[in-house]
């Protein structure tokens, strides 16, 4: 009996041609906004560069592939998480976000939504599995979250919700399909800011939204068309292209965090630290339940805001940047953005591609000096 390939093998190649007899192992990016289209219209062609093209099928090919199931591409993570908010409710429904997830996609709900009467409600990650969903028309949650990877149960949420007739889409932005496979553990929407690790080269703004609901998946699609919300060929090429290494770029981030995360809870410096992959952590268990990696997300907490801000200024091997999931660590204190409610001194620490003896090195040295 042949085995399937993982999906870690499938990424090499998602959605490219196999390659015949002289042909190109990738055809470049598509530059186009209109195409031949004689006659009655078509709808299986290619018509105008808003509606469908041919770089944005091969990507969304391979990610459908990867995701598990059919995938709208977005150029950022926000227009995929609006489109989620935007397209799949009406005046009276009410989205349920995370408290202590990523901030934008609450202001945009509060500032965008709620004035055409949707109803806003919020909860803390670490309360989702103990929270009834009633009421609930679209909840748009994260696990791990961002930035204090409090995790909670996929599955245990999507039955909860679909007994009230709502929505659960999962942003999966900090683990990425490889790490975490939000449509198999029973989510009708997986979405991922594609700008931080599956483009992994802070290089390129992106995002998708990937679902089994035909339904859904016309929505999303429809809304993408008529906002304008599209992305441009070059940007979709690039993502395509970063697909090709995203697992052995995840795979290394992966490793070093847990070895990274093991050093920072030994250093007296480090007052508290968050990571799903220390067993002495919250989010272990559903982490270990649910997920294939525990992520390259580390936050901790340094005695102050000084203490936090000398340290990034002593790393030598870690840039001082928000965003995440790149080939270069970056780190940042996250309360400057004022959007979190976390002490001063946390660092959220994203783990890059360096050789883990160099990044442990610099960031124990760091440590050291304060
Ligand atoms: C970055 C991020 C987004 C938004 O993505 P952009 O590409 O910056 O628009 C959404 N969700 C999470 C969890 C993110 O980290």
């Amino acid at each position: 009996m042949t085995r399937k390939p993982s999906l870690a093998s499938l990424s090499i190649n998602a959605g490219a041609p196999v390659a015949k007899n002289g042909n190109a192992f990738r055809h470049g990016p598509e530059f186009a906004s209109t195409f031949h289209l004689s006659g009655d219209v078509d709808p299986e062609v290619y018509q105008y560069g808003r509606f469908g093209q041919p770089t944005w099928t091969s990507l969304e090919t391979g990610l459908a592939e990867l995701e598990g199931g059919d995938t709208v591409i977005f150029p950022s993570g926000m227009s995929a998480a609006s489109a989620i908010l935007t397209s799949l409710v009406k005046p009276g429904d009410t989205i349920l976000l995370p408290s202590d997830g990523y901030a934008p996609v609450r202001y945009y709900t509060e500032h965008y939504l709620v004035k055409f009467g949707v109803k806003l409600k919020t909860i803390a990650t670490r309360e989702i599995d103990s929270f009834d969903f009633h009421g609930i028309t679209v909840a748009l949650l994260e696990t791990p979250s961002n930035p204090m990877l409090d995790t909670f149960d996929i599955r245990k949420a999507a039955n909860k919700i679909h007994q009230q007739g709502g929505i659960l889409a999962i942003d999966n932005t900090t683990l990425t399909f490889l790490g975490q496979l939000p449509l198999a553990l029973g989510a009708d929407i997986s979405m991922s800011a594609d700008t931080k690790a599956v483009n992994g080269h802070s290089d390129v703004v992106f995002g998708h939204v990937s679902t089994l609901d035909k339904t859904i998946s016309d929505k999303i699609r429809n809304w993408r068309k008529f906002s304008g919300n599209i992305p441009g060929p070059m940007e979709t090429w690039l993502v395509h292209r970063s697909l090709s290494t995203l697992d052995v770029r995840l795979q290394r981030m992966c490793d070093t965090a847990i070895l990274l995360a093991d050093a920072l809870e030994k250093h007296e410096k480090v007052l508290s630290i968050r990571f799903p992959g220390l067993t002495s952590d919250p989010s272990h268990a559903i982490a270990k339940q649910q997920q294939q990696l525990f992520g390259f997300i580390i936050s901790f907490e340094l005695e102050s805001k000084e203490a936090a801000d000398k340290f990034l200024a002593a790393c030598n091997l870690v840039y001082v940047a928000t965003s995440f999931g790149g080939v270069h660590s970056i780190a940042e204190r996250r309360a400057r953005w004022g959007t979190d409610q976390i002490p001063e001194g946390v660092i959220r620490f994203s783990v890059g591609c360096e050789r883990h003896e160099d990044l442990i090195n610099d960031v124990i040295a760091a440590l050291d000096s304060l």
